[in-house]
């Protein structure tokens, strides 16, 4: 396959690099999944799609969207067609690997507060230390009001931090292997160091002052902990990488480059045959499960609720439209890495310039766990970016018994959809700062446009 950027020569170039520009500012602005389906509202707001509650009944054009607990969003564009005989359904995790905090995290030590913390997702542990960090996320209190916390992106805002041990007393802990050289229950980040000197006897003066502070900038309390989802992530905004600007670098590519690309894929089309569907959730990085997972029955109810104000609802309906139905699963793809070029197989590896990725399967060691697409619809979606002039590769997640992993593919599958995994390659894949392609990011998102518009 030709470079991608072979078709951006000239003033072409600019659509490349603008579409760009929109996603860091969505990047940088999402930060934890609460922030992407905040953000994701927002953009589609402004290109007129209203929330399900707006609509008495649903008709072809219509554009409507719904939320799930604040960590996820379904868009759909209603077409043209009898809903009933499918719909094409772009899908993505908004949720990225991080550090979380402990619901009892604060505690003093030898004049420093720290915070303890639980790591979420699968992330090499040593690449979370010694960076500058920020805190994100909401505290619930139990009068019902929801207070949001965002420090450390900001320019003018302090940051925060997880220390790693200097390296002229690491004799030790550099004879550890890589898992094991920075303890998860080690994570612990520094956010504070003033006494308060109100009273002499005061065991912990340095978190008396930490919760003044906390009290008087946010009105909670210690107790109030307990009932906040709070997240250390890698403080600061996404930027281009490459002294000829073609890559972006930032935090949390994985998945909300698929996001972004799916979402301005719904947002950007006409009404079309077939009606289009995006799903933007949460829990991926930790198996799926629980209320706003790929694996909660959200998906299922908002078909519901369509058919229902679409006057056509029925449980067999329901069936008839999920098994007629069509998805590119969205993810993020192992790039080749010219660092580390042992793990892939070089004739099935995605490389940055080559377009979107498409995986007929991912899973481990014998493709356990995983979607295998059938070939039929792969033969369809071929076509359908080939009519496009869409850049596309395919690739396996590196090489057979390297290692693997999985995404909400299966998910969709089980419900007797075709399915096939379909994204960015990226380099750094769950380290603090990701790596792609700009012209893979073009690319990707008009891949997901064609598919909405022409897969049947
Ligand atoms: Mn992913
Ligand atoms: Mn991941």
């Amino acid at each position: 396959m030709e470079n991608a950027w072979k078709k951006y020569q000239g003033e072409a170039l600019k659509e490349v690099m603008d579409f760009s520009e929109g996603y860091k500012t969505y990047l940088t602005a999402s930060k934890t999944e609460r922030e992407a389906t905040l953000e994701a509202v927002a953009l589609a707001k402004a290109a007129g799609f209203k929330s399900i509650d707006e609509y008495d009944t649903l008709k072809s054009g219509d554009k409507v969207y719904f939320v799930n607990r604040d960590k996820g969003v379904c868009l759909y564009v209603i077409g043209n067609e009898d809903i009933v005989k499918g719909i094409n359904i772009l899908g993505a995790h908004i949720d990225s690997p991080r550090v979380d905090i402990k619901q009892h995290p604060l505690y003093e030590d030898n004049g420093l507060v720290l915070l303890d913390t639980h790591y979420y997702g699968g992330v090499k542990k040593y690449q979370w230390v010694a960076h500058p960090m920020a805190l994100h996320g909401v505290v619930c209190k139990k009068d019902g009001t929801k207070v949001d916390v965002k420090i450390g992106d900001d320019p003018s805002d302090p940051v925060i931090g997880i220390s790693d041990l200097l390296i002229h007393l690491a004799k030790d802990q550099m004879k550890k292997t890589a898992g094991e050289v920075i303890e998860g229950e080690d994570m612990n980040a520094l956010i504070a160091s003033i006494p308060s000197f109100d009273d002499e006897d005061e065991k912990e003066p340095v978190k008396k002052n930490v919760l003044k502070l906390l009290k008087e900038k946010y009105d909670i309390e210690e107790d109030d902990f307990v009932s906040a989802e709070l997240s250390i992530v890698p403080a600061g905004a996404a930027r281009d990488l490459g002294l000829d600007r073609s890559m972006v670098m930032g935090y949390g590519h994985d998945d909300r480059i698929c996001g972004y690309t799916s979402l301005k894929a719904i947002l950007d089309i006409d009404t079309p045959e077939r009606t289009a569907c995006c799903i933007l959730v949460d829990k991926e990085e930790v198996g799926s499960q629980g209320n706003t997972g790929m694996q909660s029955r959200f998906f299922e109810n908002t078909i519901a609720e369509i058919l229902a104000k679409a006057g056509k609802y029925s449980e067999l309906e329901l069936r008839r439209l999920l098994s007629s139905s069509r998805m590119l699963s969205s993810d993020v793809g192992a790039a080749y890495d010219p660092n580390y070029p042992g793990v892939n197989e070089m004739k099935n590896t995605a490389f940055f310039g080559k377009g979107l990725v498409f995986m007929k399967y991912t899973g481990s060691r014998g493709k356990s766990g995983c979607n295998d697409a059938n070939a039929e619809y792969i033969a369809k979606v071929r076509r359908v970016m080939d009519d496009n002039d869409v850049a596309y590769q395919t690739c396996e997640l590196g090489k057979v018994e390297q290692g693997g992993g999985g995404t909400i593919a299966y998910i969709l599958a089980n419900m007797n959809m075709d399915v096939i995994d379909a994204g960015i390659a990226v380099q750094n894949m769950h380290a603090c700062y990701e790596v792609a392609s700009k012209v893979d990011i073009y690319e990707a998102y008009r891949g997901y446009k064609a598919f909405l518009k022409d897969m049947d």
